[in-house]
């Protein structure tokens, strides 16, 4: 097995988070065992998927001599959250450029929830109008405010090769509490969103132990796109690892029939996936990324495609600030989870 102990890194997240059985969404779902990874209790920031990446990402930026961060994400990111709170523990500064994805103009979207953290960790924040390619758009900020020599630039999400590693050290950790516990799953199911979750898990396997049970499901492109976005980022964190040929196409799935209207707008399935972890399991998931997620893990149970025989870990990737963002969204008309 390769091994990622010789990348830049910083420690920022809690690990190894917890792996636990969700009996009662189990009994109620009355499909496959659910175990959930607890990634949402990585603890920078309150948690969530981004602290592993930017481990990866802080550890390079800091060693390359970079004095400021800056990243992109909608307004109400949790990766501009966490980068924003990595950023003050490390001693640098932070830019944030947010985009208004949603079309929402309500003051929770603009102001709460992750947004009112990301002042409160002393980021700068610039909202801004969607545009075709964020990342040069966040290039282009930083050259008005003459900041480009001293600033590391992060892709939205933290989804590059350095940043996917924190997911093949996540794969890793799975794998050795799994053999700990005598547990295997069949399948490991997330929110998929801008790929690097997925391909570092996916390249993290397949280094591991060869396995491959990974199933995403997306937030907000196409199953083509998704898939194809993912194999590409997996295949240049394989070739960082030092094995270019380790992730196979046949490696990466995405189911992307639970987004909905599109990207950040909670369709009723959604809420509904809320509502039966918080009732049965007392896990908050969140409107934009893990509420899918688990939308997609429950409707899969409901078309036979996961069954008693399987067994599932759900990576709980966090979010549950946005909650807060998200307040005035989440009253859609669905019977409680327990009637
Ligand atoms: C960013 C995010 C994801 C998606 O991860 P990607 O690496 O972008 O695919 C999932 N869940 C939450 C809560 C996130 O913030």
């Amino acid at each position: 097995m390769l091994n990622i102990d010789t990348f830049p890194r910083r420690a920022l997240a809690h690990l190894p988070t917890p792996i636990e059985f969700a009996e009662r969404l189990t009994s109620h779902l009355g499909g496959p065992e659910i175990w959930i990874k607890r990634d949402d209790c990585t603890g920078l920031s309150t948690g969530g998927n981004k602290a592993r990446k930017l481990e990866f990402l802080m550890g390079e930026a800091l060693d390359q001599g970079f004095t400021a961060v800056a990243t992109h994400g909608a307004t109400q990111s949790n990766h501009a959250r966490q980068t924003a709170a990595a950023a003050a523990k490390l001693g640098l500064k932070c830019h944030l450029l947010l985009e208004n994805r949603t079309g929402y103009v309500d003051a929770d979207y603009q102001s709460n929830g992750n947004v009112l953290l990301d002042q409160l960790h002393g980021a700068q924040v610039t909202h801004c109008d969607p545009a075709a390619d964020m990342n040069a758009a966040l290039a282009e900020h930083i050259a008005s405010v003459g900041m480009t020599d001293s600033t590391y630039l992060i892709p939205g999400g933290g989804s590059n090769a350095t940043g996917a590693l924190g997911y093949v050290n996540a794969a890793h950790e799975i794998v050795a509490q799994s053999e700990a516990r005598s547990l295997s799953f069949t399948h490991v199911v997330h929110a998929t969103g801008s790929a690097g979750t997925q391909a570092g898990l996916v390249a993290g396997f397949k280094n591991a132990n060869g396995s491959s049970p990974v199933l995403g499901v997306g937030v907000r492109a196409p199953r083509e796109v998704q898939e194809a976005n993912v194999y590409r980022l997996a295949q240049a964190t394989a070739a960082k690892l030092g094995n270019a040929d380790l992730v196979e196409r046949g490696d990466v799935r995405a189911n992307c029939g639970f987004i909905g209207e599109g990207y950040g707008l909670p369709a009723v399935s959604t809420v509904e996936a809320m509502r039966l972890a918080a009732e049965y399991e007392g896990i908050l998931l969140d409107p934009v990324y893990s509420g899918k997620g688990m939308a997609g893990l429950i409707g899969m149970i409901r078309s036979g495609d996961l069954t008693k025989d399987h067994r599932v870990l759900f990576v709980h990737t966090g979010g549950s600030v946005a909650l807060f963002g998200y307040a005035h969204r989440l009253d859609i008309p669905i019977p409680r989870a327990a009637e």
